[in-house]
Order: structure tokens, then C-alpha cells, then sequence
């Protein structure tokens, strides 16, 4: 049986003392992830066994779990959990933290768990202590999912604990061993002439067969690539087959994703330029309709890249969720930090993030269009609202150059007005 956990997880085993959860913990992970309760109680009172610290044991535990997922690592927590309440505490920090809860649940016949507690010499733990955390355990099952574990295995002989294989796998976000030179595409929104000049401008040659890069170049898109601008569709065919090739990377933005929910058949009310996009959709075979979605879908919310020194994210990202899968993730990449609340043109109210920036990485995003592309701290938004009629913009990563074309013509009426505090420049310098 192969259990894959993410590679930023927070796994919580369950079971009744006895289950095997220690071992299983020190054969899978290394010493360092596994924070075990009878281990802190031992650091505050010498002794694994001693009941009367358990609180505190706990709040050790805890603590150090928040200081390691804060750090990004895997953190394993072995202790019965078979209560809700004490998997509520786990679950918190899952969530605080934007890592994925797994459950590993050591559902073992009682019999077996109270004779090897009782027998186990370093701690021997009474048949009845073990009979209680087999009741809670039973009562648990059902309520496991909705407390908010993403996945969850059950382990129910120790045939099936013993043929266990972990695999880590790489969050999809986490391409640190990209390390570029990259040219990194603002909000192109259906811009396809200004695209191919922007293409060539940057030494890309675009043929029937296909794109070429420079040496060593990738592109890198940091989404809203349909909706507004001319041919939504001709750009997302392009980037389809960068992607597919490995020329380009892309991550999802808010446009993107609203088209993709779409093709998923759910509910979305159409604006924005996106009656337009579906309108040229409608005339695609079935199997176009579905490569886009599909290729939507694999889309992520951002991108870890060069050993985590840049981030590329549609609508920035804070420091603390680099990285990350969580709701707030994903709201935060495709939208923004917004407070939930609507200005004077209905549109939602933005609070600036990059302004109180003081990550390590540099985030390099779109969403917000701006007159010109400047940095704000280690951040840029290189959303040059071409298909406002003003211009689209590249930044060579690492070089810090900016690279602009000038929309050819105003392809849609902005809902409020766009800006920027200095005058376009040709050129700004990594901070
Ligand atoms: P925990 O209380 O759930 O952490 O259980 P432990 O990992 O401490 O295991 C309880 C006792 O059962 C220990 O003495 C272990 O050596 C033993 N044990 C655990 N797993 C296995 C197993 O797969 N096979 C056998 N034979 N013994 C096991
Ligand atoms: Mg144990």
C-alpha cells in the first residue's frame, strides 16, 4: 500500500496506545518531523510515562509543530489523537500554516493493541486505557473528513502497517529547480498582436511549428491570458503548447479561473470580456473545449522558482504563504488581499501587500493594471493594461530588465481608472 503524503504535510496519526504509532513513525520519517507526546512529556519530567504533565507535554508539542510548519517542513504528530478535540488543536495548525492534514489511522484490533501496550517494556499501558482510545477511535471514523482531513488512511492489520510505502510527493506550486533566465509575461487578456511582438522583441521566433526560445529562456505567464482583448483564443492556443512543451509556465488567473469553472459546468455570472471569449469557444469541436479545460485545471495558483528566490503569483502573494496550498492561497493569488468589501465602481477593495513586503523572494505578478510596470519593494506588477490601450510588458528574470510593446489600440473600457505613481520606464532596477 503506498501512502502519498504532500511534501508539506501535516500527518496526524490516530490510535489507541499500543497501534504501532511510534514505530511506524520512527520506520517513515526522520527523527526530526515526528513530535511524539510521550517524548515532550519525558522532556519536562524525565519520564515518557508521566500522566501529570500532559498538558504542558502538549503545549510543547504544538508550539514546536507551529515553529515547523512556519519553517516549512513536514511535521508528524504521534500522539493517540483519537479524540476530535485533540485533533481540532492539529487541524488549527494545519490551517494557520496553509499545509495539508493527512490522517494515518492505526485501526487495529483492540486485543492486539492492549497486549502489545501492556507488554511493551519501556511504557506499559493498562488494558483499559487502551479499551477507552478503542471506544474513541470507533466513534471517530465518520467524523474524520468533515473535521477537515484531506486525506485519510486506515491501516486495519499489521500486514497492512507493515506493507507500507510513503511517497513524498512535490506540491505542484514548488518548481524550485527551475532556475531560468526567464521572461516573465504580464496579463496578455486576449492581446495576440502585441504577444507575438512582445515574442519577438524578446528573441522568441514564433512559426507555424512553433516557438522557439533564446538559449536557455523560458516564459513565464502570470495568467489573465483570455477576455477582453481580440483573440482570447489564438493566445490561450499558444500558450497551450508552450506549456505542453515545456517553453512556458503559467499560473491561473482570476479570468482564467472564471472560464475554467464555466467549462466545469458550474454557476459564474459572465463578464468582463468573457461573453466574447465563450462566444469564439462555441464555434470550437467539443475536444478544443476540453484541452482548455483541462489545461486550465493545471494550472496552479503560483509558482516556487529558482531555489525559491522568485515567486510568480497573478495577484502577489505574501511571504507566509509561498509555497502553500490553502482556500486563502488560491484567494490570494487570484484576487489579491481584498477585505471583502466593494468601492464606488463596484469593484473589490485592494489593500496593498507589497508595500509592507520584506520577503526574501521577489514576487512577480499581474492583476492590477498600471500605467507602467514598478518595483515596490522586492515586488513588481507587470499588468501594463494592454487591453486598456496601454502597453504589455516582459521582465527578463534575473537581468531586472523590462521589456514593453504598445497596444496597437484600446480593445476594452477600463471599470476605473489605472495607474501608477512615476512615469513609464524602459527599465528599472532589481532591488
Ligand atoms: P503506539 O503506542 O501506538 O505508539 O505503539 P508503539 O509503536 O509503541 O508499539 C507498541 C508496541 O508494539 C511496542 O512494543 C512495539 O515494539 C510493538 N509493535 C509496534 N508495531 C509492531 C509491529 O508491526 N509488529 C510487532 N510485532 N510489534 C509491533
Ligand atoms: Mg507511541
Amino acid at each position: 500500500m503506498t501512502i502519498s503524503i504532500p511534501e508539506l504535510a501535516l500527518v496526524v496519526l490516530v490510535g489507541p496506545s499500543g497501534s504501532g504509532k511510534s514505530t511506524f513513525a520512527r520506520r517513515h520519517f526522520k527523527a526530526t518531523e515526528i513530535l511524539s507526546s510521550d517524548h515532550f512529556r519525558a522532556m519536562i519530567a524525565d519520564d515518557e510515562n508521566e500522566q501529570s504533565v500532559t498538558f504542558g507535554a502538549f503545549e510543547l508539542l504544538y508550539l514546536t509543530a507551529a515553529k515547523r510548519l512556519a519553517a516549512g517542513r513536514l511535521t508528524v504528530i504521534d500522539a493517540t489523537n483519537v479524540k476530535a478535540d485533540s485533533r481540532k488543536e492539529c487541524l488549527q495548525l494545519a490551517r494557520r500554516y496553509h499545509v495539508q492534514p493527512v490522517a494515518i489511522v492505526f485501526d487495529l484490533p483492540e486485543g492486539l493493541c492492549a497486549a502489545r501496550a501492556e507488554g511493551r517494556a519501556e511504557r506499559p499501558v493498562a488494558a483499559n486505557v487502551v479499551q477507552k482510545h478503542a471506544n474513541s477511535l470507533r466513534h471517530s471514523f465518520h467524523m474524520l473528513e468533515s473535521e477537515g482531513f484531506k486525506s485519510i488512511h486506515v491501516l486495519a492489520t499489521p500486514e497492512e502497517v507493515d506493507a507500507v510505502t510513503i511517497v513524498r510527493e512535490r506540491l505542484p506550486v514548488n518548481r524550485r529547480e527551475e532556475t531560468g533566465p526567464f521572461d516573465l509575461i504580464g496579463d496578455v487578456h486576449g492581446c495576440i498582436d502585441e504577444f507575438k511582438e512582445l515574442l519577438d522583441k524578446l528573441g522568441y521566433v514564433v512559426s507555424e511549428s512553433g516557438i522557439s526560445p533564446p538559449e536557455g529562456r523560458k516564459l513565464v505567464f502570470v495568467g489573465d491570458l483570455i477576455d477582453r482583448g481580440p483573440d482570447s483564443l489564438g493566445v490561450l492556443r499558444m500558450v497551450m503548447q508552450m506549456v505542453e512543451t515545456g517553453t512556458a509556465l503559467c499560473v491561473r488567473g482570476n479570468h482564467d479561473d472564471k472560464l475554467l469553472r464555466k467549462l466545469q459546468g458550474r454557476d459564474i455570472t459572465i463578464g468582463h470580456g468573457l461573453a466574447e471569449t465563450l462566444e469564439q469557444l462555441a464555434k470550437e469541436p467539443p475536444e478544443f473545449l476540453d484541452q482548455v479545460r483541462l489545461f486550465l485545471e493545471s494550472l496552479p495558483t503560483h509558482y516556487v522558482l529558482d531555489g525559491g528566490k522568485l515567486v510568480v503569483a497573478h495577484a502577489g502573494l505574501k511571504e507566509h504563504l509561498h509555497g502553500r496550498v490553502s482556500d486563502r492561497v488560491r484567494a490570494f493569488c487570484l484576487y489579491g488581499d481584498t477585505t471583502g468589501e466593494s468601492d464606488a465602481h463596484g469593484l473589490p477593495v485592494r489593500l496593498n501587500w507589497a508595500e509592507e513586503y520584506k520577503g526574501r523572494a521577489m514576487v512577480v505578478y499581474g492583476h492590477t493594471p498600471k500605467l507602467a510596470a514598478e518595483w515596490q519593494n522586492k515586488t513588481i506588477c507587470i499588468d501594463t493594461a494592454c487591453a486598456f490601450g496601454n502597453l504589455l510588458t516582459a521582465l527578463r528574470y534575473p537581468e531586472g530588465e523590462l521589456v514593453s510593446v504598445p497596444a496597437r489600440q484600446q480593445y476594452a473600457e477600463p471599470r476605473r481608472p489605472f495607474g501608477a505613481t512615476t512615469p513609464p520606464s524602459a527599465s528599472a532596477a532589481v532591488p
